[in-house]
């Protein structure tokens, strides 16, 4: 799998990337604003090196969801894209990859924030908080 290239986009095929090297972390994320950019209860992420992530087409809407972290998504579908807090890596929405069964996520953070409807998958590695 280590050559394989990946690749994944919004809803309405507005927007596409490709990823040139698997994920260095996969993990589902409960923490509060990654609920509140993606609507939903959790979300899971391929932290990508930025060097080898592209943007296949024109480039996404950008939000700012705290002081260092910014968000990207379709200005168009709506559909949640990237989460980058640091110029070396962008973490990119697991279910946006055209094979999300590609990357299996293997850590769950941010459980400190979780909804108690919501269970903590037992076969993960647990954080309360940012994993590492
Ligand atoms: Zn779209
Ligand atoms: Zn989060």
């Amino acid at each position: 799998m280590s050559e394989e290239k990946a690749s994944g986009g919004c809803s309405c095929g507005k927007l596409r990337y490709q990823i040139s090297q698997p994920p260095k972390v996969v993990a589902i994320c409960h923490c509060r604003s990654c609920q509140l950019a993606a609507g939903a209860e959790s979300v899971g992420w391929a932290v990508c090196a930025s060097s080898a992530f592209t943007w296949l087409t024109p480039e996404p809407k950008y939000f700012k969801s705290s002081e260092n972290v910014t968000r990207s998504f379709c200005g168009d579908c709506g559909t949640a894209l990237s989460y980058q807090a640091n110029a070396d890596y962008i973490d990119v929405t697991l279910a946006s990859f055209d094979k999300p069964e590609q990357f299996p996520p293997k850590n769950e953070v941010w459980l400190k924030h979780r909804i108690s409807w919501n269970p903590a998958n037992p076969n993960l590695k647990s954080f309360e908080e940012a994993g590492s």
